[in-house]
């Protein structure tokens, strides 16, 4: 009887190779690797087995400036399967003008360790200002 209680293959994204690394887990816990080119293949597969994570890059809604949308992104990869749960929270956030590149949108997202940063600076729209001094 095999000693394989789950078994994945992998294409490793880490150079252009793109070696296709199958990786089993053994009863035992052990993992055993076959395909992969290098050291650092065999490391990126071994975490893309264990615990993918993810750069999820997305928009929040953004009030007075030109366009609606804003384009954001975490600062570091976070687990695969929060992604979505990520995009629900994001989904409910509206942020103002102006933004600069860099700015922390939210902090410590889902408590994941990592911050929802704006990935473009976004200015006040020339025609909502000229609106406000219009208006008063
Ligand atoms: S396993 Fe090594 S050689 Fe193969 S794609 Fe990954 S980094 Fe490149």
């Amino acid at each position: 009887m095999s000693d394989v209680v789950k078994q994945k293959e992998i294409i490793c994204v880490i150079c252009p190779n793109s070696c296709t690394v199958t990786v089993k887990q053994l009863k035992s816990g052990e993992l055993v690797m076959e395909g992969q080119g290098c050291k650092r293949g065999e490391q990126y597969s071994r975490d893309e087995f264990l615990d993918p994570k993810r750069t999820l890059a997305t928009t929040v809604r953004i009030r007075n400036a030109f366009i609606p949308l804003l384009p954001v992104r975490t600062s570091v990869p976070v687990p695969k399967n929060k992604l979505n749960e990520i995009l629900d929270v994001l989904a409910r956030i509206e942020v103002k003008a102006p933004i600069k590149c860099g700015d922390v949108i939210l902090e410590n997202v889902l408590g994941l360790s990592s911050n929802i940063i704006a990935t473009r600076s976004l200015d006040v729209d020339l025609c909502y200002k000229i609106a406000c001094e219009f208006h008063g």
